[in-house]
């Protein structure tokens, strides 16, 4: 049987880690796993080196085009397709109302959390549709960017939620514009991460948010992409226990 290819941004730590973890330990099962410094990267070369037929570790700064098509390059002389890509790689640090926030942080969020997906789904889509089974591409996007589950918009990442609320458009507009690929977006859970400790760190209102364990995030996460469909999961907008979200 052949492997089962997959390429996921952010993977040196987090959720991202956790995914590439995961899928590890999983049989036929080949990870290629990006981080924008992967001479620093290093419980993801550890992993990487204890599973050296399992995953790979690419150079994979978000929006960065040169790094894509290196990455690619080489993705498509060692194995010629992927089969899924997951989007995981994004920043959450203007902790202020959007007054007191400045257009270029905006334009950073935007950058790596839009611009980032955008850029990877452009570079990786040939391969995908090399795929010998249904290509998939999930964007990991968040809670905070549904407009319509964020009534009071109390919470202070604001220019997060934006650029989530953003990528949720563009994940639904590649599964419309893509017949054959399974595209969504997904929400990992509130996870116990380097991001979600800093939030919580500087919003008093969420100090006593309970949040989930990387790994438990990334089994659901998983899951719900292993039996993901076009047809019940296309364009929606998915949880990490499988379940729909309101945008
Ligand atoms: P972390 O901050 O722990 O990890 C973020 C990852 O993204 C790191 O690997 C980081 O790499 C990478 N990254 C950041 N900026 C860039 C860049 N410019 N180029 C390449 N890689 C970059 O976050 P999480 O693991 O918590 O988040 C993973 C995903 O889950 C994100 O999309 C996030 O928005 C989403 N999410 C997380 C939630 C949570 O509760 N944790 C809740 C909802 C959504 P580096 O080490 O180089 O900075």
């Amino acid at each position: 049987m052949s492997p089962t290819v997959y390429l996921i941004s952010g993977a040196n730590r987090g959720i991202g880690l956790a995914i590439t973890s995961h899928l590890a330990a999983r049989p036929d099962t080949v990870v290629y796993a990006g981080a924008r410094n992967p001479s620093t990267a290093t419980e993801l070369q550890a992993l990487a080196r204890s599973l050296p037929k399992n995953v790979y570790v690419v150079k994979l700064a978000s929006a960065d085009e040169e790094d894509h098509k290196a990455a690619v390059d080489k993705i498509k002389k060692e194995v010629g397709r992927l089969d899924v890509v997951i989007a995981n790689a994004a920043i959450n640090d203007a902790y202020a109302t959007i007054f007191d926030t400045t257009p270029d942080e905006v334009r950073e969020h935007f950058n790596v959390n839009v611009v980032g997906p955008q850029v990877l789904f452009r570079e990786t889509y040939p391969l995908l549709k090399a795929s010998t089974a249904t290509p998939k591409f999930v964007i990991i996007s968040s809670l905070a960017g549904s407009v319509s589950l964020n009534p009071g918009m109390h919470v202070l990442n604001g220019t997060y939620g934006i650029s989530k609320a953003a990528v949720n458009y563009l994940a639904r507009m590649l599964h419309f514009e893509n017949e054959g690929l399974v595209c969504f977006p997904m929400h990992p859970g509130l996870v116990e991460t380097d991001m979600m400790k800093a939030l919580v760190a500087n919003d008093e209102a969420l100090k006593d948010i309970p949040l989930i364990p990387t790994a438990d995030s990334a089994a659901g996460i998983i899951k719900v992409v292993v039996e993901s469909t076009r047809e019940k999961d296309g364009g929606e907008f998915v949880s990490y226990d499988g379940s729909r979200l309101q945008w």
